[in-house]
């Protein structure tokens, strides 16, 4: 074969719904020296890691740790963790990823339960209590930040709902985490699962999770050691977790003190999982809830000053992505080429009911920043007037520096 020449991307600015962005400081642990699995600096890196995603989700939770994989891979091993054949779940969708957990509930044999509003609304906690109460479900799996809509559930209800039910309380907060406030232990979240790609500014790769103690029981009681490492005392419980990879119950006793042999930790994936957390600690994680409000709104108030329409309910947006409604005979594909091609910046249209109907443009991680905005702002401006939209000249960056000036 005649070897291709190495690995030597574009620059880009990802100012989509993510990926971002990798912030280089992140890229830079990434090409720390490996050292090998149980090594001291190892073990002691892992429990670092360990440390800082506590104070990234607000918990006390010991059971806080790194999944290997996107960020798919976390929500799958909770759910395949928690879920036995036949029990039920319910799912609050109001996007596409409700859709996927109810995919992956249904993967696991539950007996999933839905309830939906359309695409750009969030649910009253009334109603989902409603439904909690008549469903009875083993686990209330919910989106907080839902990509595909912008839309940002509220959440600081539904752990006290999940308790007068004895339900537990599953969220995917892979969008929201670390640009928009969560406090897993204050709202009785059970389970967590984020990833970094978002808000935490690295590469996708790596699903940080936390588990509460009331989880890590139900967890635990389907405890299945494989045979060869285990010992004589260890015995066979409950339902085995139908995936053995993303079995929760054996990821544990990997980053536990027992430190028992289960996959070969992500040792790169590890630096930059910890590199991130290590930032947001740094800069104080209320201050980049800060920071993500304030140029998610900048970047608001610039589409808008372009003349722009926004979809869905602005009061429940999500801190660091806005969709926007492509205007009336622009080209979707075109104009998103053209962003790129003329100017390196890179946005992204939705999913299903908002295929090509909506720009999805996002503010978050290493990209939630005064420059960044602007220049996407600025591009967006002449690619539009491109295809003929008559847009304010300069609106779009005038409104966005409004928006600083004032802050
Ligand atoms: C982006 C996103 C994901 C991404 O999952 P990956 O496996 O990392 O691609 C999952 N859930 C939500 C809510 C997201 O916004």
């Amino acid at each position: 074969m005649s070897v291709p020449e190495p690995i030597n991307p574009p620059p880009r600015l990802l100012m989509g719904p993510g990926p971002i962005t990798a912030d280089p400081r992140v890229l830079r642990a990434m090409a720390a020296p490996l050292v090998g699995q149980f090594d001291p600096a190892m073990t002691h890196a892992m429990s670092e890691t360990m440390a800082l995603y506590r104070a990234v989700f607000y918990t006390s939770n010991e059971q806080t740790f790194l999944v290997d994989g996107t960020s798919r891979a976390g929500i799958e091993a909770s759910l395949v963790s928690l879920i036995e054949p036949g029990d039920r779940v319910l799912v609050p969708v109001f996007g596409r990823f409700g859709h996927l957990l109810v995919e992956i509930a249904k993967r696991c044999a539950a007996e999933v339960h839905t309830i939906e509003v359309p695409w750009g609304e969030v649910f009253e906690p009334e109603l989902i209590e409603a439904a909690v109460a008549r469903v009875r479900p083993k686990v209330l799996a919910v989106v907080h930040g839902d990509t595909a809509t912008t839309m940002r559930q509220p959440m600081s209800d539904l752990g006290e709902i999940c308790r007068r039910y004895d339900a537990l309380l599953y969220c995917d907060a892979t969008a929201t985490l670390g640009g928009n406030s969560f406090r897993t232990d204050a709202w009785g979240v059970d389970v967590v699962t984020a990833g970094l790609q978002k808000c935490l500014g690295g590469p996708s790769g790596s699903a940080p999770i936390t588990i509460s103690p009331r989880a890590v029981a139900v967890i635990d009681a389907r405890k299945h050691i494989e045979e060869g490492i285990r010992d004589a005392d260890d015995v066979e419980r409950g339902t085995p977790i139908a995936s053995n990879y993303l079995d929760l119950a054996q990821i544990m006793d990997y980053w536990g003190p027992r430190r028992l042999n289960h996959h070969t930790e992500a040792t790169s994936m590890l630096y930059a999982a910890r590199e991130c957390a290590r930032l947001l600690v740094e800069e104080g994680i209320e201050h980049a809830v800060a920071r993500h409000e304030l140029h998610g709104r900048a970047m608001l108030a610039g589409v808008t000053g372009l003349g722009l329409d926004v979809f869905g309910d602005v009061e429940h947006k999500m801190n660091n992505v806005v969709a926007v409604r492509i205007p009336d005979g622009v080209p979707d594909d075109k104009a998103r080429a053209a962003m790129l091609a003329d100017f390196g910046i890179e946005i992204g249209t939705s999913f299903g009911p908002l295929a090509g109907r909506v720009w999805r443009i996002g503010t978050m991680g290493y990209n939630a920043r005064t420059d960044a905005v602007l220049v996407t702002l600025a591009a967006l401006e002449q690619v539009l007037r491109g295809f003929g939209v008559s847009v304010t000249a300069g609106g779009g960056v005038a409104a966005a520096k409004d928006v600083y000036a004032d802050a």
